[in-house]
């Protein structure tokens, strides 16, 4: 429960007014509620949130937040910031926090309806509230390395930079840390042969693997990729193996095979060396993971590494860890500061200006320098349709996935002192997000559309599940799931299912009949589109091509979800060295500059497979902050 007082201070300086009015003017002494305590419910970004408001005749003076579904970690700021602001300035027309928008506007709502059950004018309060001026005065600050940007990549960097001994700032423009890495479904993906090798291996895997193996090498990096991969496949074989195989020479094959060979094969081959070690950095930190080792939508493979929810939320385990290191451990994080322009000096990145939230500039300079960890562009529309060439539209009609910090700020910086950018055109639609989806593990799914037919492998590349979903009725899909995705209400890595049936795109049924009736899916189609799958999970022969499965399908409850394609990754970005040192166009590293995670370009491709996105933060992240700390 969260509770807020009233500052002492405050009460006072009210009470003193409120006398002094009721002494010189009695007759319009202002009652503005009737004294007491009043509930009210307000709609939060996961259901209802609840309150308790405490007020006397004429202010407001306790906020508590009674219950709420909202996502631990990330809603904490509303809860916290929310409340206070009401306290402070006695309205309800207060700025919500960045990051938390819609449970901030859960907040507001609750508060509202438990006080209009007691105020006398509700229009006085919704007074705007007088914005501070500030002094104008500028904030300088220097560290050895100043990081722009508090997701994964950025955390990272800043835990091998005060590792290093240097002094680190991250500059963080929304009120919290953690960025979009914070909203993270899933996963993070690195070749863990022992961990995978307690599961089976179909005959359809191991043909994955010939497949990659006939390919002809486009280049030195994939013929030496499978010429490790031939001989590791041989010794596996020799050996009457049926385990899941897996090793960073088939990731690294994988990675850059699907994304059709656009990504520089240096830093593909960085992230297959390396996933592994990361994980060990996370786990070393305080992150911990589920036991089983999946395929996130889109991963191709089952390497996917999913942290338990012991922090809040999944994505919180590729954040959080490293907050802490950095906190205990002498980091400064400046919230609610955005950084707007890079300093240069005799061509050297050299520090950061830019505004705080109440307007007040400051200037962080760099002895050392510069990180760039700002993150993608998925949340800004016209980036998005000044890149776009491939899909048919990108504008405001496609939703996005990513918090609306996501603008891409970093890449119009470092462009503006000459950085080149690569790939800026792939830009990734995911069709399995959103409030009818629970799990982003693709196993035991099913997908059929509105006519309910399977129409895609479910295992392919997001890409081309995102292009396929796109040309069927309304651009929907279902995703169908049985109790081997959800026991008890609840999916096997911790999500609750049940809590979350009433938000009208998802539907649970005891049959598949049933199932049809309340989604409105055909059923005799569904029906054929369950036996399909299972005689594919029989036979290994699936008509649509998909070779990753899990179980057979037909374990009551049933649920289906409906969804459709939504912008979640964007691909290019920032042109970056093995060390992650920004490079201008003509190759050359601009000194001091240096750029880690979804604001780089050149590591997924053309398509970015499920789960590389967080190695990709955790691996160049910990390379940019060794590299500035040089
Ligand atoms: P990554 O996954 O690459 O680490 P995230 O999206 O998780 O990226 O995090 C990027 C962070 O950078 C977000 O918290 C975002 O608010 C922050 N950010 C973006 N632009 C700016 C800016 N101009 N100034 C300060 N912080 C920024």
């Amino acid at each position: 429960m969260v509770i807020l007082k009233k500052r002492l201070g405050l009460i006072l300086c009210l009470f003193i007014i409120a006398s002094v009015f009721s002494v010189v003017g009695a007759a319009q002494t202002v009652n503005l509620f009737q004294p007491g305590t009043y509930t009210g419910e307000g709609t939060g970004y996961g259901g209802t949130i609840k309150v308790e408001v405490t007020v006397n005749d004429s202010e407001i003076l306790e906020i508590n937040v009674l219950e709420h579904e909202e996502t631990p970690v990330i809603s904490d700021a509303a809860f916290q910031i929310i409340p206070a602001r009401i306290l402070e300035h006695q309205t309800l027309a207060v700025d919500t926090v960045s990051g938390a928008t819609l449970s901030s506007n859960g907040v507001i709502e609750a508060v509202t309806v438990a006080l209009s059950k007691t105020a006398i004018d509700m229009d006085k309060l919704n007074k705007p509230i007088q914005k501070k001026t500030t002094s104008g005065q500028k904030i300088e600050k220097t560290a050895d390395v100043v990081i722009i940007g508090s997701g994964g990549a950025g955390m990272s960097a800043a835990v091998e930079a005060i590792k290093s001994g240097r002094t680190v700032i991250i500059i963080e423009k929304q009120s919290a840390i953690g960025g979009n890495t914070l909203l993270a479904g899933s996963a993070m993906n690195a070749a863990n042969p022992v961990e995978q090798a307690k599961q089976p291996m179909s005959e359809a895997e191991l043909n994955t693997i010939r497949g990659l193996l006939a390919i002809e090498p486009k280049d030195d990096f994939v013929r030496e990729w499978q010429d490790t991969l031939r001989k590791e496949l041989d010794t596996y074989i020799a050996a009457g193996s049926s385990y899941l195989f897996d090793s960073p020479s088939l990731h690294k094959l994988q990675t850059y095979v699907d994304g059709d060979y656009v990504a520089n094969p240096r830093l593909v081959n960085i992230l297959g060396d390396r996933g592994q070690e990361s994980i060990n950095f996370l786990s070393t930190l305080g992150a911990k993971w589920n036991s089983v080792i999946q395929a996130a939508v889109g991963a191709t493979w089952k390497r996917s590494h999913t942290p338990t929810t012991d922090l809040g939320t999944r994505g919180a385990s590729f954040v959080l860890p490293q907050a802490n290191f950095v906190e205990q451990n002498g980091g400064t994080i400046m919230l609610d500061s955005r950084a707007e322009q890079l300093i240069m000096g005799n061509g050297r990145c050299v520090g950061v200006v830019g505004t705080t939230s109440n307007g007040q500039p400051f200037q962080v300079n760099a002895n050392k320098g510069v990180i760039i960890a700002t993150g993608g562009f998925g949340a800004n529309v016209e980036m998005r349709m000044k890149f776009n060439k491939h899909w048919a539209t990108l504008d405001e009609s496609v939703p996005t996935t990513n918090g609306p910090q996501a603008t891409g700020d970093g890449i119009v910086m470092a462009e503006a002192v000459g950085a080149n950018l690569v790939g800026m055109e792939w830009i990734q639609l995911i069709p399995t997000y959103g409030p009818g989806v629970f799990t982003p593990y693709i196993e035991n799914q099913i997908y059929v559309n509105k006519e309910g037919n399977r129409f895609v492998a479910e295992d392919g590349r997001r890409d081309v599940l995102s292009g396929a979903v796109l040309k069927q009725t309304d651009a929907k899909l279902f995703i169908i799931s049985d109790a081997n995705t959800v026991k008890d209400g609840m999916t096997t890595t911790g999500v609750n299912v049940d809590s979350r049936l009433s938000n009208g795109y998802l539907w649970k049924a005891d049959t598949l009949e049933e199932l049809a009736a309340v989604s409105g899916i055909p059923y005799q189609n569904l029906k054929k589109s369950v036996e399909q799958f299972n005689n594919s999970v029989r036979n290994g022969n699936d008509p649509f091509g998909r070779t990753v499965f899990d179980k057979e399908f037909g374990v009551a409850p049933f649920y289906a979800g409906i969804t459709g394609p939504m912008v979640h990754h964007t691909m290019g970005g920032i042109e970056i060295s093995e060390n992650a040192e920004v490079l201008d166009a003509n190759g050359n590293v601009i000194p001091g500059l240096f750029a880690a995670g979804e604001v780089t370009g050149g590591i997924h491709g053309a398509n970015r497979l499920g789960g590389n996105a967080i190695t990709d933060i955790v691996v160049f992240g910990r390379i940019a902050g060794q590299s500035a700390s040089k």
